[in-house]
């Protein structure tokens, strides 16, 4: 009893110096990458993949830019070995912006990796070469920066928005890398300075992983609060997009269906007009929180705008849409003020039935049939015939 006393202590103040805006089922996600929801994944693919971007136009630049600096106080022969090896890594950083985002968590460790892997290939080739030479003075002061490239690289990881694990699974072959070739220049080694250095990779790489995961905290927060209609709590318009985009696809790929309800309330203005906003606002809050109890799994509400609704139902088609539509209506939308039904127009459409080419176009049409359900007479389904 006592030891579990304890242990809760040690947890209340462990996590009380996370960043307070994180939910205790959000600390998770700060470790693992796959507890991750489809929508922060994707978000986070999206932000890895453009710093990548961002990271290898400086360098593509940069690196071959350097080689002024070399030329200045290298001898030629190995002032022009460096200068090609630069040349190349420049050329493969360029290649690097043919990188595009798509949301892929995948593409975006691939391009996370050619961007760790170009320097270091870059600093093993350079290393040994310069191993080569005697330098004295001021070259072998620039030479000696070439073995700072490690430390930079494991800084560098703290641009980028990862989880605890992410980032011991990209710094250990680096750091077990920078131990072998310790080891291997075993004899002639001088330890205790070898010791401080790798002692330092240590502290950077716990430093940029703790700068990572704080990037990783906030961009946690944002999605969620993005991810969220604050009136109702069903999904935003921004992130009802991107679930459209994605679900239509997965429907795609797979030849699956793939419906959407769009629902309008009727006579919404009149309860504004007559019983003011927060009523409107109530009765909003009130429609979303049926509708949300009759959903399947799989389904989801997004606030499209004002008292407009859209209704995601991967895996369903028309038939079963008109039969959930049917359940949901007989549950009804709620009660206007003035207790009397609150009923809505509804258009339905599917993605292999009305064979649309993108989700907007299937989208426009369901809309276009909750007009047409308004024109009918409202409190109706108009799907596809
Ligand atoms: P119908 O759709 O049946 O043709 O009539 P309607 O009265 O619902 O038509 P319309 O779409 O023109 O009106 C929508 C109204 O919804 C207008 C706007 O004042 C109200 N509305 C939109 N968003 C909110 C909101 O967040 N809160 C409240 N209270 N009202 C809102
Ligand atoms: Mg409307
Ligand atoms: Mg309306």
């Amino acid at each position: 009893m006592t030891a579990h006393r304890i242990a809760d202590f040690i947890w209340q103040r462990l996590t009380g110096l996370m960043p307070g805006e994180l939910k205790q089922a959000e600390l998770g996600w700060l470790a693992l990458p796959h507890l991750h929801m489809a929508l922060l994944t994707r978000r986070r693919a999206t932000m890895i993949v453009n710093r990548v971007r961002l990271f290898s136009f400086l360098f593509a630049v940069l690196t071959p830019l350097w080689s002024l600096v070399d030329l200045v106080v290298f001898p030629f022969p190995l002032w022009l070995s460096l200068a090609a090896m630069r040349l190349l890594a420049g050329a493969a950083f360029g290649m690097l912006l043919l990188y595009r985002p798509n949301g892929e968590l995948f593409d975006a460790y691939r391009a996370m990796a050619l961007l760790f892997a170009i320097p270091t290939a870059f600093y093993v080739a350079s290393f040994s070469l310069l191993g080569h030479y005697q330098l004295t003075g001021i070259s072998a002061a620039i030479g000696a920066g070439y073995a700072f490239l490690p430390f930079v690289l494991l800084a560098g990881l703290a641009i980028f928005p990862l989880t605890l694990l992410e980032n011991v699974v990209i710094a250990s072959p680096i750091l077990i890398a920078q131990a072998i070739a310790g080891s291997m220049r075993w004899a002639t080694l001088d330890w205790p300075s070898f010791a401080g250095a790798f002692w330092l990779l240590v502290l950077i790489t716990g430093v940029a992983t703790l700068a990572g995961m704080s990037q990783l905290a906030f961009m946690i927060v944002l999605v969620r609060q993005a991810i969220r209609d604050p009136l109702t709590g069903v999904f935003s318009r921004a992130s009802g997009e991107e679930v459209l985009t994605l679900q239509f696809t997965i429907a795609r790929r797979s030849k699956a269906a793939l419906s959407v309800a769009f629902i309008d309330l009727d006579h919404f203005k009149n309860i504004n007009d007559q019983f003011g906003h927060d009523a409107g606002d109530k009765a909003l809050i009130d429609m979303t929180s049926i509708v949300s109890g009759h959903l399947r799994q799989g389904d989801m509400l997004v606030r499209w705008g004002g008292e407009e609704f859209l209704l995601v139902m991967p895996n369903t088609d028309a038939a079963q849409a008109q039969t959930a539509l049917l359940r949901m209506r007989s549950a009804g939308f709620g009660l206007r003020p003035e207790k009397t039904p609150l009923t809505a127009s509804i258009g339905l459409a599917e993605c292999r039935a009305d064979q649309s080419p993108d989700w907007k176009t299937l989208v426009e049409l369901a809309d276009k049939r909750m007009y047409q359900a308004k024109e009918g007479g409202r409190d109706q389904v108009v799907g596809p015939t």
